[in-house]
């Protein structure tokens, strides 16, 4: 079974010996399916030699960062301000346009009342439903936990002993099959 590069930090209940300097540590690094797992003290979380943490929005495969320059944000961050900007100039002219025709409104309005006083009708709101329909809050995945990436030495290593395990398991699970020595039968 093959796995990803990409590891969730996690605390053990019980501290074991770390990967790297023998340590005991409660650390754990864990891939998404635990398929594979090593403790780690944390001081080798920042070594970069080690693991690099992984920035969210990062592509599960966790090969390859999503590589955003500072320019560029700050460039999508203007443009964004500047809309905002735009909006609340025509928020507000559109606002001292509805009042001009409020004001309007009011004083025809007030003919009107005259009228409306001899017919005695009042105006009831109907009713409204709202807020029955909220959406249900979803919690993002997995938030709390930091990713880490192997450094890719680390990583093959890794690899190197599930594939040597996978093996040493194969070999046990067939050695009973396989023919064995002559036994003292023949005499
Ligand atoms: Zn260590």
């Amino acid at each position: 079974m093959s796995f990803t590069n990409l590891y969730n930090k996690r605390t053990a209940g019980t501290p074991k010996a770390c990967w790297v300097c023998l340590k005991p540590t409660t650390t754990v690094l864990a891939t998404i399916n635990t398929v594979d797992f090593l403790y780690t003290c944390d001081s080798h979380l920042t070594d970069r030699g080690f693991a690099t943490l992984s920035s969210v929005g990062e592509s599960s495969d966790g090969t390859r960062k999503l590589d955003i320059k500072p320019e560029e944000i700050a460039k999508v961050k203007e443009e964004w301000e500047e809309k905002q900007k735009q909006k609340q100039k025509q928020k507000a002219d559109k606002e001292k346009e509805e009042e001009e025709q409020k004001k309007e409104k009011e004083e025809s309005d007030k003919k009107d009342d005259e009228k409306q006083k001899d017919e005695g009708t009042s105006k009831s709101p109907s009713p409204k439903l709202s807020g029955s329909l909220s959406p249900l809050a979803t919690p993002s995945p997995s938030a709390t936990h930091q990713r880490f990436i192997l450094h890719r030495d680390i990583f093959a290593m890794r690899l190197a002993e599930h594939r040597k395990r996978r093996q040493t398991t194969q070999a046990k699970e067939l050695a009973p099959r396989l023919p064995g020595a002559p036994r003292g039968d023949v005499i």
